[in-house]
């Protein structure tokens, strides 16, 4: 028998009675005689809880403070985990980021996993225990606890997985799947029994947060199936994420992701190199660029709008401003409180229409769309947030009836 990775998101945690469920799911692979790797979450709302205190202290916190303090979290549940494991006579241990160790690059709040130390944990589950990791959290090479960003528990569990090369990774939370839309937003939703990496790439980057997207990316790279199943049901089939035909597919998804904000940057210099340096300077800032889109006009100039998440607005502004002359930007304009609405599927840019559909479902709804971009498979649109969520619904019936 094999390895199998399971990882059970904040809701699933939340208290000892999830718990209890949780230890279920657990003691069913053992009881197969598979090998266990655990991943968890931090309990219900810790992180955000952890994130408010953070704010009582400081608006502007240290980032390598901020990585201790987000990381307890997951800390907290790996050890009522493994005491509940034992309390019901398994063998269990907790092992957090650092312990394995996860050794990630050094960006703190974003870091990126360079490498797992397999040994450890293949040594505790070669004497009989059922592992239990700590999600969303490694070590840099000097010993700095370092997370993944919100969500990055999924991407601790599926590197995991990768790394052990286990049979598969099963993601458990509080839907029993992955929807062609949020069902929180839009009721009507079908489930996918299946979807490639790529759609899910999409979907995930896009603002599905039921995976995190740089977990869809490793299952691709290292081709780990992953199952998106639910905590909550006994025998929750659950949808597979993997490599499968792509060619049947058309619009697999509708996704929202909020708290985006536009920049505009008119009349920037017409001179070759000019909207290079602009995104180098962004860049070197670490500032991530979204959708982009640029105009010219009959004058010299021209403008040049792009989004970020509405948490780099301020430094990507204050950036703008110390370089506006260099640019030689006439002006720097933004718009804040915009969500990006976007139809995943493979085939999307060879299918004449789709396109039109879903302008049409926004146009019926009165929704104005501030930018459009589109790839080979999805179309975004920029839209207010007051209108995400109706844009999702009336897209969502455009395409799929209901
Ligand atoms: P966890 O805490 O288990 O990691 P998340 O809250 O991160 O769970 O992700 C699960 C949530 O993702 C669901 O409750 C659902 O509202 C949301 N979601 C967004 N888009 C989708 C989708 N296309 N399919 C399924 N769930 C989705
Ligand atoms: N606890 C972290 C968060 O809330 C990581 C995770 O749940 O995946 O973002
Ligand atoms: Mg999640």
């Amino acid at each position: 028998m094999g390895i199998i990775v399971q990882k059970f998101g904040g809701s699933s945690v939340a208290n000892v009675e999830r718990l209890e469920l949780v230890t279920e799911h657990i003691l069913k692979e053992v009881e197969k005689g598979n090998k266990v790797v655990v991943v968890v979450s931090a309990q219900g709302k810790t992180t955000d809880r952890l994130i408010a205190e953070e704010a009582e202290i400081t608006k502007n916190p240290n980032r390598r403070e901020h990585d201790v303090l987000v990381s307890v979290g997951e800390q907290i549940t790996i050890a009522k985990l493994a005491m509940l494991l034992t309390e019901k006579k398994h063998k269990a241990i907790s092992l957090t980021g650092w312990q394995i160790p996860i050794i990630t690059n050094s960006e703190f709040s974003n870091s990126r996993i360079r490498y797992i130390h397999n040994k450890t944990i293949e040594e505790y589950l070669d004497a009989g225990n059922i592992v239990i990791v700590a999600g969303f959290q490694g070590v840099d090479e000097i010993g700095n606890i370092t997370t993944f960003g919100r969500g990055g528990s999924d991407t601790t569990a599926v590197a995991l997985a990768a790394s052990l090369n286990a049979e598969r990774c099963d993601i458990f939370t509080d839907v029993d799947g992955v929807y062609t839309s949020d069902p929180r937003i839009v009721p009507t939703v079908e489930k996918l029994k299946s979807v490639s990496y790529d759609e899910m790439l999409e979907m995930s980057s896009m603002g599905a947060k039921v995976l995190h997207n740089r977990c869809v990316e490793i299952g691709k790279k290292y081709n780990v199936p992953i199952y998106v199943k639910s905590t909550f049901e006994r025998d929750s089939i659950g949808t597979l994420v993997d490599d499968k035909n792509l060619e049947d597919l058309v619009i697999n998804g509708v996704t929202k992701d909020d708290y985006i904000s536009r920049i505009t940057i008119a009349g920037l210099d017409n001179k070759i190199g000019k909207t290079c340096e602009l995104f180098q300077i962004l860049s070197k800032n670490l500032i991530n660029v979204d959708v982009i889109a640029q105009s010219f006009g009959e004058h010299i100039n021209r403008d040049i709008a792009f989004t970020v998440k509405m948490n780099d607005l301020q430094k990507t502004l204050e950036v703008l401003e110390e370089n506006k002359d260099l640019l030689g930007a006439r002006e720097i304009l933004h718009s804040e409180n915009l969500a990006k609405v976007s139809i995943i599927g493979v085939g999307i840019a060879n299918k004449p229409g789709v396109a039109a559909s879903m302008f049409e479902a926004l146009y019926e709804n009165n929704i104005n769309m501030h930018m459009i971009s589109t790839s080979e498979i999805k179309i975004s649109v920029l839209v207010n947030s007051k209108d995400a969520d109706l844009a999702v619904k009336a897209i969502h019936k455009k395409f799929f009836g209901k």
